[in-house]
């Protein structure tokens, strides 16, 4: 099926891998394909993305999932580290390119980057052409009636989404695909050092299947044994209802079109439209994000209410060490916490519960919590990290309310109630009865003993009184508030 031609009697179209790391489903490739041959490029460009360069735990995943998709192209992947813009003109000339095609990032500087080649591109008279498949709608169309863009999640979807134009349906693989080599080009995969040399990443190792083809097993999973319940499953860190799916659909190992279809056309089989539409809504989360990072650029960076800008956030290291390293005292956020050292990923629910803690609780700002997370998780992704933080903290659009401060005792109890998720990652408290799990502190002496539990000895003393920071949270979000 594939050929190795450097000079090919047909147009030669330049494909440019992103956060689009498969071959089914993929648009602009598809598009490609039909022109002749395909010269497929994927370039680690650290220098245009500044402040946003991609996290450890991201570029462990890349390194696979790179390798993989260039297993599945017979080794014509073509890799390269620089400027984008330098390396596909180098390329465009070295190889005679006359097409350019790419999949669009919506991340901020990606757009600038893109627009800018697109113009140089197309003065040296090669054509370019990008297409959307990473989202279901473009944010550019889903529009209030006064034109304005939505800043509440229900409206955008449902009025918004829901009732524009269906998203595309899904395309197939390619069927013929002709890959050439860039015979230039000597820089290999490992050249592009995405690995570091202390292997920290070794326990993620056996938490993962990476790529498209484990992207796809993945899903039929989920569609066949956790769909059904995902409602109320989702809730619950100790079981496996939630897909899993968001490094993949990060990275591109799988569109949101292929899973939307696909989440329909089961549900319509087995009765599960209580579970259908509730995941298809957290589809319709990544959308909102995606949405509010295109309207709203700064999102990474800024809070989105300016108000915020006054709120008198903590500097204390001491305490981010604590919470970063999973050592608070407070055991459902130590478990998430490590659960994210251990494995990339973090609970959704535990997510907004170490996130609640760290901004209302500790009163540090969303920003070092954002940075963690885009430092540690294989799924860190600007627009959903960046939106949720700030929903979080409420500083945001549509944000949380900031009396609502999340109980860790409570949701412990209630997400938790046997414990097994924080007995898993915090087993130094596995002996401690369940009434006690969530609070060792107020367990009796002969209990702690009992346990093998010697508080500020083998498991911290909580970093900080729960109660007393919640009313210190709750007074400081209400004189921002003026209420
Ligand atoms: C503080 C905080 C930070 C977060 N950072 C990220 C991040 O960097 N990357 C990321 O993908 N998600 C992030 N999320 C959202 C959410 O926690 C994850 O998408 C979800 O846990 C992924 O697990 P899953 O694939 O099993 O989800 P499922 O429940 O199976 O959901 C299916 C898909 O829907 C999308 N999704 C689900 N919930 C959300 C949500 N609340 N916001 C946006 N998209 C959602 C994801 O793409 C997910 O894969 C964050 C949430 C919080 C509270």
């Amino acid at each position: 099926m594939m050929e190795n031609k450097v000079k090919s009697p047909h147009k030669i179209t330049l494909f440019w891998f992103r956060e689009d790391l498969r071959l089914s489903d993929n648009p602009g490739l598809f598009e490609a394909a039909k022109n002749g041959s395909v010269l497929p490029v994927y370039i680690l460009d650290e220098a245009s993305s500044l402040s946003f360069k991609m996290g450890s735990a991201s570029k462990w995943w890349l390194d696979h999932s790179l390798r993989l998709l260039n297993k599945s192209l017979d080794g014509k992947l073509n890799v390269y580290k620089g400027r984008s813009k330098d390396v596909i003109l180098k390329i465009s000339q070295e190889n005679q390119i006359d097409a350019v095609y790419w999949n669009t990032s919506y991340t901020p500087w990606h757009l600038e980057n893109d627009e800018e080649i697109k113009v140089i591109l197309e003065k040296k008279g090669i054509e370019c052409k990008s297409f959307n498949a990473s989202l279901l709608w473009e944010p550019s169309k889903i529009l209030k009636t006064d034109r304005s863009y939505y800043r509440v999640f229900t409206p955008f979807y449902r009025k918004g989404c829901l009732q524009a134009p269906p998203p595309r349906t899904p395309l197939p693989k390619p069927d013929r695909l002709f890959c050439i080599k860039d015979e230039h080009n000597q820089t290999s995969l490992s050249d592009l050092n995405l690995l570091p040399a202390k292997k920290w990443y070794q326990s993620l190792e056996s938490c993962w299947k990476i790529g498209e083809k484990a992207a796809q097993n993945k899903l039929e999973i989920f569609l066949d044994q956790h769909l059904k319940g995902y409602k109320e499953g989702r809730n619950y860190p100790s079981l496996s209802h939630t897909s899993r799916l968001s490094p993949h659909l990060h990275f591109g190992e799988i569109s949101p079109n292929q899973i939307w279809y696909e989440v329909q056309t089961k549900s319509m089989h087995e009765n599960l439209e209580k579970d259908m539409d509730c995941f298809l809504s957290e589809l319709g989360w990544r959308e909102f994000s995606y949405y509010l990072l295109y309207h709203f650029p700064d999102l990474p960076v800024q809070n989105f209410q300016r108000k915020f800008d006054a709120f008198p956030w903590e500097e204390n290291e001491i305490l981010l060490s604590a919470w970063q390293k999973g050592q608070t005292g407070c055991p459902i956020v130590d478990a998430g916490m490590r659960e994210l050292w251990q494995t990339g990923y973090m609970h959704n629910r535990v997510r907004m519960i170490v996130a609640s803690f760290l901004v209302k609780n500790l009163l540090l700002n969303w920003r070092h919590g954002e940075d963690w997370f885009w430092e540690c998780l294989v799924d860190a992704d600007l627009a959903s990290n960046s939106a949720s933080w700030q929903w979080v903290a409420g500083s945001g659009v549509d944000a949380a309310p900031y009396f609502r401060v999340f109980n860790p005792i409570l949701q412990g109890e209630k997400f938790d109630s046997q414990g097994e998720y924080t007995r898993r990652y915090v087993p130094e408290l596995s002996q401690l009865p369940n009434q006690y799990l969530f609070k060792p502190w107020e367990a009796p002496e002969d209990v702690l003993k009992g346990a093998g539990v010697v508080l500020g000895q083998t498991y911290p003393h909580p970093i900080v009184n729960l109660k007393k920071s919640r009313e210190r949270a709750l007074e400081s979000y209400r004189c921002l508030s003026g209420v």
